[in-house]
């Protein structure tokens, strides 16, 4: 798409800092890194979001992250590590682009993921409504 910023990356129109390439994917250094080494890996093909990305290329993200995150913990001199995707406006989705953070983590870096609750929740209800709906493929 020509207005993506990512996809101008990919096509060579924007600087960034690679650290791999391949014919489906390639993966760059955040700018504005949560850690040392903070990665985002990108399909070549513009895709909005996850939900959007055909499962064959989610499979090759994944596998993608899995070849390059003993490199970048050895790089940084991490041993963990963070790779997720934010999707939508309300998780921190900010390029319409599909794309993964490979985060590495140290301890006591104060990044905080997950706050949790203990607030009183009806699981068995949440629970039924996920299933109708995984069953009713919506
Ligand atoms: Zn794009």
């Amino acid at each position: 798409m020509s207005d993506c910023i990512f996809c101008k990356i990919i096509a060579g129109d924007i600087p960034a800092i690679k650290i791999h390439e391949d014919e489906q994917c390639i993966a760059f250094l955040d700018i504005h890194p949560v850690n040392p080494g903070h990665t985002l890996i990108v399909p070549k093909e513009h895709h909005a979001n996850f939900l959007e990305t055909p499962k064959e290329l989610v499979a090759v993200i994944m596998a993608l992250g899995q070849k390059l995150s003993p490199a970048i913990l050895k790089a940084v001199g991490s041993d963990s590590f963070n790779f997720s995707t934010n999707n939508g406006r309300a998780a921190g989705q900010l390029i319409a682009h599909t794309h993964f953070h490979l985060i590495p983590r140290f301890p006591a870096d104060g990044h905080k993921m997950w706050h949790g609750s203990d607030e009183h929740q009806d699981f068995a209800a949440m629970a039924t409504k996920i299933r109708e709906a995984v069953g009713s493929g919506e």
